[in-house]
């Protein structure tokens, strides 16, 4: 495995191509997907090609191979990157991040499991008790967060529809001590709604197909997915795992996180409550509105629910609301009012259920009794798997979130890459070349600048109440943002039969222009939610429930103070997230989805094309290599190439390692394509170590 590959695999880096062009990287990124070799770097970022097979490149060999070796010692892994994290905060005391890009599909996911498997496989060699039970619950959790969190969707059978953050804690001998979890943005419209072919998070089908049937029963479900509104339109989907064994992974794994037979039985008595919500109806009669039916389902989730069923049916059909004079009074809704009622009620239910779990783990995994004066600097690793950039046929409020949280992490990693290029060459005391880069701060302003974002003026709408409509909103968007260079209103938009130009603006992203339908974004932005489901919840019987609604203890008074918009929340944790970032040493993987039609054969040119371009990865390449493409710590370099030459093999005739590197360096004919820092060797064109390297093979 430690043995370098041959030309036949095509270029193991980028960085080595004969020329930096868009035909050379597809060429390279084709001949390697079709040689089964789907990783390669950029210098320190591996660029990944989703295989849509197994492949046999995670074993245990594979990990004693990369297990403290340099990046360059190996074919480009997943495992080398996770060792330079490792390493670096092992060795330097460093907190370092692994962030992972790409859009749906491309294998983000897939990736930090093995990241996560990795780090799990090299540390604790002891076997410490304590340390085995903290992998344990961070692996462990993975399985739960994706029955809760991912769904099949048309790109990905197992998409996940949440960001998610993980940081590892390490002690000082460099072994896991705990973690913590941050989600962001779950998609939660998906609970009540998916599209064609879609399913409702994996959830809900593991509990109705795989749920034993007392169990079932008791919650007044019968096991077929098609019975429930918000399961039935992806209830004839097929899926690659079954509901029912995944069912029994889930619920071990929620046992041996340490949650409690009665937080289990609760969390499914959730999901349980939600179905049986969806199929609530309405209907008016003589002006007003009556739930469907006998209210049996209204008695069902307020048994689930552990609330009275008077409670349940009168936060379905009123709201109360304080008066300007400061009366409370309550108001009967409008059928359509109940509706959404309702529907924000489930979302909410499961929105809260999965912060709830998260927290749940956190609690379980967080870092106890670590006293840094004993026990030295406690380092981080974190992971980072996150939603890539999206452009979908009809992209909403969730896109516009998703995409703007991909345009931070594109102002970061541009930072951090060309940020930590200089202060290296400034720390060695070497001269360099600034290279130019599309800088797309100016799109991120255009999303978050106080006052004149575009999220500022949401939130202006959502402010004055009920009288503006999406309609209106985007009228003052276009308005204020008209001379924006990023944003183009309805009347600028090329002539397209198909949209209504009194409904869409576009923005156009640094990896590209999407179209944005207005239809729904207030709401969203709202994200309004009755307050006497909130008290109701929080004055459950059952503590559990109570725990995942601790809002639901104010009074109506003190709520009608204007809470924070979804997107001005949205918007605080991706700071928040950037910043925890920016102040760690950053790892990327960049991942690739190669077509479609989840087929590991096809490479679809133009569709990796472009995802290549808005990756940055010619641009990366190029920063790599107007600076210095190699750079390798003297005693490491002379390792690997001693045997080269005479003065440095069989013996090391020089007196230092600088000057043994000199000595191979110079007998090579390269010396005018480095140049020698205070600890490494620069080297310019990657085409010297390349020469290096084949000879090196061939010895
Ligand atoms: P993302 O998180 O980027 O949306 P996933 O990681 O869920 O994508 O990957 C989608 C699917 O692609 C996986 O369910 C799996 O079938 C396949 N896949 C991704 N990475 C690999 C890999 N390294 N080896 C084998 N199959 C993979
Ligand atoms: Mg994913």
């Amino acid at each position: 495995m430690a043995e370098h590959e041959g030309l036949e695999f095509g270029k193991s880096d980028f960085v080595l191509l004969d020329e930096v062009n868009m035909e050379h990287f597809m060429e390279n990124l084709k001949l390697r997907f079709e040689k089964g070799r789907i990783y390669t770097f950029i210098g320190e970022v591996v660029v990944s090609v989703n295989p849509y097979r197994e492949m046999n490149v995670y074993g245990k060999e594979a990990i004693a191979a990369y297990r403290g070796r340099e990046l360059y010692e190996n074919p480009p892994h997943l495992y080398a990157v996770a060792d330079a994290a490792y390493k670096a905060m092992k060795r330097r005391a460093k907190d370092t991040c692994i962030v992972i890009s790409g859009e749906s599909g491309a294998g983000k996911t897939e990736a930090s499991k093995y990241i996560m498997q990795y780090i799990a496989a090299i540390t604790n060699p002891s076997q410490r008790e304590e340390v085995e039970s903290v992998k344990n619950v961070l692996l462990k959790s993975n399985c739960v967060l994706e029955a809760f969190g991912n769904a099949k969707t048309n790109r990905n059978d197992n998409s996940s529809r949440f960001g998610k953050y993980m940081d590892i804690n390490f002690s000082f001998s460099g072994d896991p001590t705990g973690g913590h979890i941050n989600n962001y943005l779950l998609e939660k419209s998906r609970v009540v709604h998916q599209q064609a072919g879609e399913r409702n998070f994996h959830s809900f089908y593991q509990l109705l197909g795989g749920g034993p049937q007392s169990l079932l029963e008791s919650f007044h479900l019968q096991g077929d997915p098609a019975l429930y509104t918000y399961t039935k339109e992806g209830a004839g989907c097929s899926t690659a795992t079954s509901d029912l064994s995944s069912h029994r992974a889930v619920r071990t794994a929620l046992k041996v996180i340490g949650f409690s037979e009665n937080e289990i039985e609760s969390i499914y008595k959730v999901l349980a409550a939600i179905l049986l919500l969806g199929n609530v109806g309405f209907r008016t009669d003589e002006e007003s509105v009556l739930v469907e039916g006998e209210g049996e389902a209204v008695d069902h989730i307020a048994q689930l629910t552990s609330t009275p069923a008077e409670g349940v049916a009168k936060g379905l059909l009123f709201r109360t609301v304080a008066t300007g004079g400061g009366d409370v009074i309550e108001k009967a809704h409008t059928e359509q009012e109940a509706c959404f009622g309702r529907d924000a009620f489930a979302k909410a239910l499961y929105e809260r259920l999965f912060g709830w779990i998260i927290g749940r783990i956190n609690t379980v995994i967080e870092v106890k009794g670590y006293n840094p004066m004993l026990h030295g600097k406690n380092t981080v690793i974190g992971v980072l798997d996150i939603y890539g950039f999206e452009i979908f046929d009809n992209n909403s409020f969730e896109q516009f979130c998703i995409n703007y949280c991909n345009e931070k992490l594109q102002q970061l990693f541009i930072e951090l890459i060309l940020g930590q290029e200089q202060e290296e060459y400034q720390r060695e005391g070497v001269a360099w070349l600034h290279i130019e880069y599309f800088n797309n701060q100016i799109i991120v302003d255009l999303v978050e600048q106080a006052h004149k974002g575009i999220i500022s003026i949401l939130d202006e709408a959502c402010l004055t109440g009920g009288r503006v409509t999406d309609t209106v909103c985007l009228g003052s968007m276009s308005t204020r943002l008209a001379q924006h260079p990023h944003y183009t209103d309805r009347q600028l938009t090329p002539n397209d039969k198909t949209m209504d130009f009194q409904k869409h603006f576009r923005i156009r992203h640094y990896a590209g222009d999407v179209t944005y339908s207005v239809e729904g974004f207030l709401d969203k932005n709202k994200d309004l939610l009755f307050q006497d489901f909130k008290r109701l919840m929080f004055n459950s019987t059952n503590p559990v429930l109570t725990e995942m609604w601790p809002d639901g203890g104010l009074s109506i008074m003190e709520v009608t103070k204007r809470p924070m918009t979804a997107a001005s929340l949205f918007k605080n944790s991706i700071v928040a997230l950037v910043e925890n970032l920016a102040c760690k040493e950053p790892y990327y993987v960049r991942c690739v989805k190669p077509n479609e039609m989840k087929s590991p054969l096809l490479l679809d040119e133009a569709r990796c094309r472009h995802q290549v371009a808005y990756l940055g990865l010619l641009e990366n390449v190029r920063v790599r290599r107007a600076g210095f493409a190699y750079r390798q710590a003297y005693n490491r370099f002379l390792q690997r190439y001693k045997m080269t030459c005479e003065y440095t093999w069989p013996n090391h005739l020089m007196a230092t390692d600088r000057e043994a590197v000199e000595a191979i360096v110079t007998g090579h004919g390269f010396q005018d394509d480095v140049a020698y820092g205070n600890t490494k060797l620069f080297v310019r064109s990657p085409r010297s170590l390349f020469c290096l390297e084949q000879e090196r093979a061939a010895l």
